[in-house]
């Protein structure tokens, strides 16, 4: 007898866990909108030209060598990262307030930021969005942090419920962190105006909240990378602390190649070389050192202007079809007569719809039409195409009829 005869079966990872139904349904006409990954218009996987480009460039370097990286990564890599989501005049920067590590991209800089905290910082208490990524609860637990939500979602209006979110953080203990979805918020597409993110600004730094950002959707939300990192560089103008967990998955299509960067502006550079000097002790445990090969791709087309400028025409046009994709699934079912409002379809904002679906209707919709999604009805428009939008409009309409 096996002494791990007692360890149970785990479940499938909710998110990830779609994707293995999706593979064993022989069906031709399923379609898979449960993960959050980019698909063509063929809904094939995409991998961008100048991240092609850039792989060559390195191929062709015979000086590249495999040694180890230093504990935080590449030294370009972390101050372009840097500058993408803070800005390339950002003060911050500038005055070397800033530190950066090179981590396994967002989930891993998540990660390694929770962990400092728990180690460094006097409030164990995250305050995360209600709902959120499935992952974030249990990347924070797990680094030693106590979890609770704020309210963000209003079902009854299929957007923000910003009354709600400005109590819930107005009564958080004061030093409480407070995790904010940079852009197009996951699972629900619904992200504050301008003015509402200078509302919680103020009411953040008025009770000393301290922000952590995740930007895993830079570019992807709007195609465009300024306007994208907006709200991050509110709270770099105010002068103010605050952490910030970039992910290259999506907008640079390296899902795989888990890059991704951990930013942490301080108020001088004397406490950003300290705390980056404790992030190297949380790193070097967990993961000695960071891989090279995605990192580099990164470093390579963010350095030359040519390819950056390559990079957010293709960024763009990723973009541009999710949008494209959310019109003609709303077209498609006010065709069809669809009952229900579905205004929310081309409100939201990024790679998913919250579409209000109930399990039910999901398991409906698996069942009847090979549709595959994560139960709280979340579908990824990057997984559909001109050529699936009607047989997801045909069940949806029949899922609510
Ligand atoms: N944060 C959010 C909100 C996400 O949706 C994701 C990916 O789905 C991530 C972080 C991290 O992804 P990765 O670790 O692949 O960069």
């Amino acid at each position: 007898d096996s002494i791990f005869s007692h360890v149970v079966l785990a479940p499938e990872d909710p998110i990830l866990g779609v994707t293995v139904a999706y593979n064993k349904d022989p069906s031709p006409v399923k379609l898979n909108l449960g993960v959050g990954a980019y698909r063509t218009e063929e809904g094939k996987p995409l991998v961008l030209n100048v991240v092609r480009k850039a792989e060559q460039m390195l191929l062709n370097d015979r000086a590249r060598v495999k040694e180890y990286l230093p504990i935080v990564g590449i030294a370009d890599f972390n101050k372009l990262s840097a500058k993408l989501i803070l800005g390339a005049d950002s003060p911050a920067i500038q005055e070397n307030r800033v530190t950066t590590v090179q981590c396994l991209s967002g989930t891993g800089s998540l990660r390694v930021g929770a962990e400092f905290m728990a180690r460094h910082y006097h409030q164990k208490t995250i305050y995360i969005p209600q709902p959120t990524w499935g992952n974030h609860p249990k990347i924070f637990t797990l680094a030693g942090l106590s979890v609770k939500t704020y309210r963000y979602y209003d079902p009854t209006t299929r957007g923000l419920n910003f009354q709600g979110l400005l109590e819930d953080l107005g009564s958080a203990p004061s030093g409480s962190i407070v995790l904010l979805h940079a852009c197009a918020h996951n699972p629900t597409g619904v992200d504050p105006t301008l003015q509402q993110w200078e509302q919680i600004r103020q009411l953040m730094r008025s009770k000393a909240l301290l922000p952590f950002f995740d930007s895993a959707y830079q570019g992807f939300a709007s195609g465009s990378l300024d306007q994208d990192a907006q709200s991050v560089r509110m709270f770099v103008a105010d002068s103010g602390e605050c952490f910030v967990a970039q992910s290259y998955a999506k907008n640079m299509g390296l899902y795989g190649e888990r890059v991704g960067a951990l930013s942490v502006v301080c108020k001088t550079a004397d406490v950003a070389s300290r705390i980056e000097s404790q992030l190297k002790l949380v790193i070097r445990p967990m993961f000695s050192n960071p891989p090279i090969h995605g990192a580099s791709i990164v470093a390579t087309i963010l350095k030359d202007s040519n390819m950056f400028r390559e990079w957010t025409i293709e960024l763009k046009a990723m973009a541009d079809r999710i949008i494209s994709m959310r019109k003609q699934l709303f077209d498609a079912l006010r065709t069809r007569g669809t009952p229900g409002d579905w205004s929310h379809i081309i409100k939201q904002i990024g790679m998913f719809t919250f579409t209000g679906l109930n399990s039910k209707q999901v398991e409906f919709m698996t069942r009847e039409y090979n549709i595959y999604m994560t139960s709280d009805g979340r579908i990824s428009m990057a997984g559909l195409s001109s050529k699936t939008v009607s047989h997801l409009a045909d069940a949806i309409h029949a899922a609510v009829t």
